[in-house]
Formats: structure tokens, C-alpha cells, sequence
């Protein structure tokens, strides 16, 4: 539901498939955290989501004879422009999210339907079969399945995906400084006009090109073709906590005043910063080199077949048109 309410605030055409009547009673996550919250505001649904949390408050645990074991929380100044743990009533949340789709008139939720037959097909896309309440069933068409039906993933099953864990990922990435596969941080920023914000009001709802110079001259070969493509918010991030110059009709200039991005983007002066509609850093891109397209398209995972640049267009990364949420399918057959 909540990719739904993310593509359903694109304007994207969406069908969510839902095997169960509605949401859930049986609450199994007692918190979430500032990544949740960030993606929510990317949703749009900010305000419904605080009214539903204690924020920050953490969650302590105790032992059977009711002695404290341990109290998990996190740091007074979050980074990501939230509170980082959060207790919430799931029921509640299920609710809120699935409110949140009527918003929008080209997300069709349908209930008491299951996926179960799931056909890919390169050009013509996907062709899923769904059985519905009264048992009979729809087929229907789209350009993007999503399967996010839960560890058992009928999508995943039919197509013979194997469940691959990432646990020894994660561990072997602790440690690791790189800012790439992260979600960029988002603090209260200042315009030149003296107005303050959020990062993410400023690095609007697509790509983004961040760095704490001028991004623009990433607009020149081999990957200018790209960028102009993909569209992104040119950003200069300014490390000061003085009202930062104007940055002229292409590059919003913001300064940092809370100052805690000084350390973090030391390293990546003379760098630019991708970042994804959903926050995360795509790629840090060296312009200087001559290689400088295929880091951007390894950071995109554009197909080789679209290797010169010239073909890439929204379609790859952003122009989804269709996706079902829990099981997946879109379009009508
Ligand atoms: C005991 C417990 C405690 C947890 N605590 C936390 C916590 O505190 N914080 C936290 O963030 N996470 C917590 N988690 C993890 C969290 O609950 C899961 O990560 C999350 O629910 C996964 O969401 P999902 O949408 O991927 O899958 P699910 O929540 O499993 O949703 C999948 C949906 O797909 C539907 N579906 C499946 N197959 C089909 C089909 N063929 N057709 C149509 N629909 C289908 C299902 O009915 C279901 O509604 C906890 C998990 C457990 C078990």
C-alpha cells in the first residue's frame, strides 16, 4: 500500500491486489523509523502518520519478571528529518495507508482478490489472472508487476525467483562509510531568501543532482543526454549557516545550517550526488572522468542496450505506469 500511495503521488496508473477483505487486525511491527517516516512524507501522508505514532518515544523491553532488559531508541537530533523510532498501532496504519489511496483516482484497489496465475512476457509485458471473491476470474495486463506479497511471494514462486537473503550483506556493509545505497540525510535548510525548509521540498519529487559546488557542469558529454532525460533538481548544497547567494533559474543554492553535513560530504567535494525519487543515493558521479556515463548508468542499472545515452528516456527509471502492490497486476485485458 504504501508503493501504491508512492506511484498514486506520481500520477501513476496503479492496480493493487489484495488477497484479504481489508486491512489487518493482528498487529505484527510495534514500531517504524525515520526511513518510514521520510518515505510517508514522500507520500504525502506526513501528518496522518504523526497523528498515529509516539514519536521517538523508542520501545523498551521487558523481562518476564518485568525487569528492563533493554530501551531502544535513537540520537535527540535525527538525520533524517525524523524521529527515529517510533511506536504505532499497525491496524491503525494499515488503515491510514489504505485511506491514503483514495486520494487518488488512478490507484483501483481490489479486495478479496488473489494472483494466481502470472505471465511475463518482454513485449507485451505482464498477463496476470485474478481470482476474485465470487471465484471467477479477471486477466488482466500490465506494463509493471511488483510483488510485494510478503516472504512467500506468489509472484516470486510463480516466476521461480529464489529468495535470496541479504543478511551477510548488511553485515559486511557495517562500517562502510559510502554514502551510495543510503538515505541521504534531510535537514533544515536555508534559501537565499531567507526561507527555511526541508531538503526534500527543495530536491522535489524526482531525481536529484546534489554537490556541494554547482552541479550544472555535469550537464555536458557523455552524460548531459541523461540528466536531460531524467529531468533532476539541480542542487548546490551550501556547508554554512549563512543565507546562501542565489542560484539562478537552474540550480537551487541551500545552505545547511544545522551544519551536521560538513563531515559527512568532506569526502565528496568535487563530486555530485545522485540521488533517487525515494532518497536513497543512487551514485556518486566523478565528472572528470572519461567514464563518467557508465558510472551513471551503472548507478541507474540502465540497460547496455541503451549504452550511448542518446536513447535513455523517463521510461527507464521513472515511468512506471502500472503496478500491483500485494501480488500485482494492472491494465485490463
Ligand atoms: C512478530 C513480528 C514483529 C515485527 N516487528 C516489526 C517492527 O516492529 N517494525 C517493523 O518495521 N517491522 C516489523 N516486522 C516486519 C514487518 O511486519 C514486515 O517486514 C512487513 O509486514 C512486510 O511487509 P510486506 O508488505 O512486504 O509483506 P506482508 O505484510 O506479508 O504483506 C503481504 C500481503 O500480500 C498479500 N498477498 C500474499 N499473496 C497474495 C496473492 N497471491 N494475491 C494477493 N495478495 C497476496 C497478503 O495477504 C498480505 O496482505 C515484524 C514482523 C513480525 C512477524
Amino acid at each position: 500500500m504504501t508503493l501504491a500511495n508512492l506511484l498514486g503521488q506520481a500520477g501513476l496508473r496503479v492496480m493493487l491486489v489484495e488477497r484479504d477483505a481489508g486491512t489487518s487486525n493482528e498487529p505484527r511491527a510495534v514500531s517504524f523509523d525515520d526511513e518510514s517516516l521520510r518515505t510517508l512524507q514522500l507520500c504525502g501522508l506526513t501528518c496522518d502518520a504523526y497523528d498515529l505514532i509516539l514519536q521517538g518515544t523508542g520501545t523498551k523491553y521487558f523481562g518476564m519478571n518485568g525487569r528492563p532488559l533493554a530501551y531502544a531508541r535513537g540520537p535527540a537530533h535525527p538525520p533524517l528529518g525524523h524521529p527515529i523510532k517510533n511506536p504505532f498501532s499497525q491496524p491503525k496504519f494499515e488503515q491510514m495507508l489504505l485511506r491514503g489511496l483514495k486520494r487518488f483516482a488512478s490507484v483501483e484497489v481490489c479486495l478479496s482478490t488473489e494472483l494466481t496465475g502470472l505471465i511475463l512476457d518482454e513485449r507485451s509485458g505482464a498477463q496476470a489472472t485474478l481470482r476474485q471473491a465470487d471465484e471467477t476470474d479477471r486477466h488482466v495486463k500490465a506494463r509493471f508487476v511488483v510483488g510485494c506479497d510478503g516472504g512467500g511471494s506468489t509472484v516470486r514462486t510463480i516466476l521461480g525467483i529464489a529468495m535470496d537473503g541479504i543478511g551477510a550483506a548488511v553485515l559486511s556493509a557495517k562500517g562502510n562509510d559510502s554514502l551510495v545505497g543510503k538515505m541521504f540525510p534531510q535537514p533544515t535548510v536555508l534559501r537565499s531568501d531567507g526561507s527555511r525548509l526541508h531538503l526534500d521540498d527543495v530536491l522535489g519529487q524526482g531525481y536529484a543532482l546534489l554537490a556541494v559546488a554547482p552541479p550544472r557542469h555535469a550537464f555536458r558529454p557523455p552524460t548531459d543526454q541523461i540528466w536531460t532525460a531524467l529531468g533532476p533538481r539541480l542542487v548546490e548544497l551550501v556547508l554554512d549557516d549563512r543565507a546562501p547567494r542565489a542560484g539562478g533559474d537552474e540550480v537551487e543554492v541551500v545552505a545547511d545550517i544545522d551544519g551536521g553535513l560538513a563531515r559527512l560530504l568532506d569526502p565528496y567535494r568535487g563530486q555530485v550526488l545522485l540521488i533517487r525519487p525515494d532518497r536513497f543515493v543512487a551514485g556518486v558521479l566523478s565528472l572528470d572522468l572519461d567514464g563518467a556515463a557508465d558510472e551513471v548508468r551503472r548507478a541507474l542499472r540502465l540497460p547496455e542496450t541503451r549504452a550511448n545515452g542518446a536513447q535513455v528516456d523517463r521510461g527507464i527509471s521513472t515511468d512506471v505506469e502500472l503496478v500491483a502492490s500485494q501480488g500485482a497486476v494492472p491494465g485490463e485485458s
